[in-house]
């Protein structure tokens, strides 16, 4: 592929801020990051280079559906994704039947092994199975009927037929054999994340020492954070290997415990991510997630019985509500992509920096989308 040359007024690594910046692709990957405009560029003006969004936690969006077993939903997933900066990301699964499941983690081999390169769409980097090892207690909008217990002998059925892509697997650390679940998917190079849990803080902590590194969601679907009982909430932010997750539609979480969490994790172990559903995208009405009607008005989705089911918050989205509520443009970025990269085990994701892919947006100063590249190639 053909060298490009771009310059602009911004550039974040996204540790280092550039001021401003002239940046080189060349074969889809980084040559060089430098200060100053350079002639031979093409100007972007006032415009802000960053690093691609990684969403390590969406379900869909645009009715494309992350569960549907098939490999078409995730590639236009990760076509419509692309339009809103995002540049990797974990597709996501519900509580569903082992076969759905199943379904799912073979399409996702299937779609990661149909992505070109450069792809077309954001990279599809393995699939997060959020469920079915779940406490019913505090299951959320996942559907009751199919949570159960963790059985290695289906993990391995699902890692088999994902062909080795298995991301990431929420899991209640309270549940009957969980800790030693934690310990083989851990030894297996598998990120586990804590969720959907009733769990106290040392059951939590019992999880990490097994090599539990992640929160889904935190403070969703977990017990509220007391003083005299800290729980799973105390355990993730203050264990320095977990990367929180944080839904930032300034729905789900309060603004002050978005910034609690913030200040206590720091950028780097903070995550943000979607949660979006396959409604994300489209018009109020009812849809389907996991075979349970969820009511969207407002844009926020809901279960009949009040709970919230997703969101329909999009990355780009979530950034632009960082900032609104305090967080620094760099601190924003960062967890929208070096510290997500990281956290599902991607080290050349989520940063800019010579021999990198050159997956990066660039941002209008009102922080709207104005290009996508990933792997150097602009989209259409
Ligand atoms: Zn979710």
């Amino acid at each position: 592929m053909r060298g490009l040359v771009l310059t602009c007024a911004e550039l974040y690594t996204p540790l280092e801020v550039i001021r401003p910046a002239t940046i080189r692709i060349e074969d889809g990957r980084i040559l060089s990051i430098r200060e100053g405009r350079e002639a031979l560029g093409e100007d972007l003006g006032e415009c802000i280079v960053a690093p691609g969004f990684v969403d390590v936690h969406v379900h869909g969006y645009e009715g494309h559906d992350a569960t549907s077993g098939e490999v078409e939903p995730l590639l236009s997933l990760a076509r419509s994704l692309a339009r809103h900066g995002v540049t990797a990301f974990v597709p996501t699964t519900v509580t569903a039947p082992h076969e759905t499941l199943l379904a799912a983690a073979k399409a996702t081999a299937e779609a990661m092994a149909a992505q070109g390169d450069p792809p077309e769409g954001a990279r599809i980097l393995g699939l997060h199975l959020e469920g079915p090892y779940i406490s019913p207690g505090r299951r959320g909008a996942q559907n009751h009927d199919f949570i159960r217990p963790p059985d290695w002998e289906e993990f391995r059925a699902y890692w088999d037929a994902s062909r080795g892509h298995i991301k990431t697997v929420t899991v209640a650390p309270e549940l009957p054999g969980a800790i030693s679940f934690i310990e083989r998917a851990v030894a297996l190079g598998v990120v586990v994340s804590l969720g959907h849990t009733n769990a106290s803080y040392e059951e939590a902590k019992a999880a990490i020492a097994a090599g539990a590194s992640r929160a889904t969601h935190l403070y969703n679907a977990m017990p509220p954070w007391h003083h005299r009982a800290p729980g799973v909430v105390a355990a993730c932010l203050e264990s320095p290997q977990v990367v929180v997750e944080l839904i930032w539609d300034l729905v789900h979480v309060a603004p002050p415990m978005l910034r609690l969490a913030w200040r206590l994790a720091g950028s780097l172990r903070t995550a943000l991510i979607t949660d979006a559903i396959a409604a994300g995208g489209l018009s109020d009405g009812t849809y389907t997630l996991g075979g349970l009607a969820v009511e969207v008005k407002d844009g926020v989705p809901r279960l009949e019985d009040g709970a919230l089911a997703g969101s329909t918050l999009t990355m780009d989205q979530a950034v632009r509500n960082a900032v609104d509520i305090g967080i620094p443009l760099r601190e924003a970025l960062i967890m929208a992509s070096l510290a997500p990269a990281r956290a599902c085990g991607e080290p050349t994701l989520g940063l800019l920096r010579p021999g990198c892919p050159a997956d990066f947006v660039v941002l209008n100063e009102d922080l709207s989308v104005e290009r996508v590249y990933i792997g150097g190639r602009r989209l259409a």
